[in-house]
Parts: structure tokens; C-alpha cells; sequence
């Protein structure tokens, strides 16, 4: 009880921090725009963007966190249907497509020709593959390499499907690896503020994969990046729905 109390009580305080960052710079600017600043229009249209930026940080932030929330909190009844990759693999690429292309980043899929329907909700599974590749933009330097594949497995005499997505990137040390899914955990804040990440999408990920049952982690990619499995239990599976 003890430890769930101290829980709580550290996320209440990394959501009040979270949101007072941006809260300040909205403050600060807008007192500099009432001191004068508002006097001089080229200095108060860019205090104006400032604020702006900052003010869609704090949305972005409640989204995560009231999305993170509700799949917690179990509101969210995930979809148990035949899902197949490859329309989640063309989904997200469709949105993220634009963000890489503008990186010079190079995305390559291969999906095995026999891979199975995995079971499950194909909205929340988009989400999952959306937040991966796109951290995986985010965190590779221009012109890097990210490659997403799908492949069955077998565990313990259970098939799986296995989704990893490898990038070039700055890859995460040992000791980082396992945490990147806590909330508001980040190797590099100041790195993370700056790519506008909110700290919260691999947890999401996370509750979303183990909702279904699967399980995911992040391995080193030689020599360079990371490598993020998600492992997922296929649609002909027998059940096992947390
Ligand atoms: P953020 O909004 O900060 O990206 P996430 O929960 O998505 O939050 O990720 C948590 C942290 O894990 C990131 O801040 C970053 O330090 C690290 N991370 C996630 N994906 C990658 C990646 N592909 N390469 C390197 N670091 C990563």
C-alpha cells in the first residue's frame, strides 16, 4: 500500500512538474507583452507564436495523459477482431510518411507473405506502430534508416506475431532500457522537450500491447539504434485477455 501511495504521489508531482514548465513560459511571456512588449509588433507576434507553441504543448500533454488514463483505468474496451499488419503498417505509414520523408529518414517494411491475423483492436494497434515510428523519426539524426518487420514466432508452443521497428538511431543505454516505458521517463528531457515529446507515448504503448495479452520491450541494434518487439498472440490463439 505503502509503495502505491509513493506512486501516486511521484506522478502527481511529474504531471504538476510537466505542466508547469510550459504554464511558466506562457506566464512570462504574456507579462513581457503587457510590460511593453506589445508596443512593438515584431517582438509581440513572436512572443504571440511562443505563447501559442507553449499553450499546444499543455494540450498535448493533457491528451496523453487523459488517454493514458482511460486505458488504465480499464474505460477502454479494447476490439478483439482479425487484425492484419500489414493494414496497420500502411496506416501508419500514411501519417508518418511526411515527418520522415522531411528527415531524409528511409522507412522499409517487410512482413512475412504468411503472417497471421493477430487478435485484437486495429485503431489501438495503429496507435502502438504510430507511436514507435515515430520516436524511432524523432530520435534517428537525418538521412538515418528505419525498417519495420513482421514475422511469426512461436512461444512456448503459443504462435505469436512478432512487430519490431529498428532504427539507426541514438539508441538508449542498457540501463535506460527497461524504464522508457514508465511515464514521463526520458534518456534526454531537454532532447525529448525539443522534439516535442511528452514522455507518456511508450507508456501508452505498453498498456495498449499488454491489454492484449502480448508484451513488448526494447533491444539494441548493431551497431547503431534501437530495436523495439512487440509480440502479440495471433487471432486463431486461444484467448488470454488481461
Ligand atoms: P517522448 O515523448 O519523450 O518521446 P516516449 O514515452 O515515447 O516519450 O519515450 C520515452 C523516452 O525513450 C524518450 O524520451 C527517449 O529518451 C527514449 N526513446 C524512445 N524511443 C526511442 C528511440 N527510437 N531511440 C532512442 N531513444 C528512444
Amino acid at each position: 500500500l505503502r509503495r502505491l501511495e509513493k506512486v501516486r504521489k511521484d506522478f502527481v508531482a511529474n504531471v504538476s512538474h510537466e505542466l508547469r514548465t510550459p504554464l511558466t513560459s506562457i506566464k512570462g511571456y504574456v507579462e513581457a507583452l503587457l510590460d511593453g512588449a506589445k508596443d512593438d509588433p515584431e517582438e509581440a507576434a513572436r512572443f504571440l507564436g511562443i505563447i501559442l507553441k507553449q499553450s499546444d504543448r499543455l494540450n498535448l500533454i493533457l491528451e496523453d495523459l487523459l488517454q493514458l488514463s482511460q486505458i488504465e483505468s480499464g474505460q477502454v474496451l479494447f476490439k478483439r477482431d482479425p487484425v492484419r499488419l500489414s493494414t496497420v503498417v500502411d496506416r501508419t505509414l500514411s501519417l508518418i510518411k511526411p515527418l520522415a520523408d522531411k528527415k531524409g529518414h528511409t522507412i522499409t517494411v517487410s512482413l512475412s507473405p504468411d503472417l497471421p491475423p493477430v487478435r485484437g483492436d486495429e485503431e489501438r494497434l495503429g496507435q502502438v506502430l504510430t507511436n514507435l515510428v515515430d520516436n524511432a523519426v524523432k530520435y534517428t539524426p537525418a538521412n538515418g534508416s528505419i525498417h519495420i518487420a513482421g514475422q511469426v514466432t512461436d512461444s512456448a508452443g503459443r504462435e505469436e506475431v512478432e512487430l519490431t521497428v529498428t532504427d539507426t538511431g541514438l539508441g538508449i543505454p542498457d540501463a535506460d532500457r527497461p524504464r522508457v516505458f514508465e511515464r514521463f521517463y526520458r534518456v534526454d528531457k531537454a532532447r525529448s522537450r525539443e522534439l516535442g515529446g511528452t514522455g507518456l507515448g511508450l507508456a501508452i504503448v505498453k498498456h495498449i500491447v499488454e491489454g492484449h495479452g502480448g508484451r513488448v520491450w526494447v533491444e539494441g541494434n548493431e551497431p547503431i539504434g534501437s530495436r523495439f518487439v512487440v509480440r502479440l498472440p495471433t487471432a486463431s490463439s486461444k484467448s488470454h485477455q488481461v
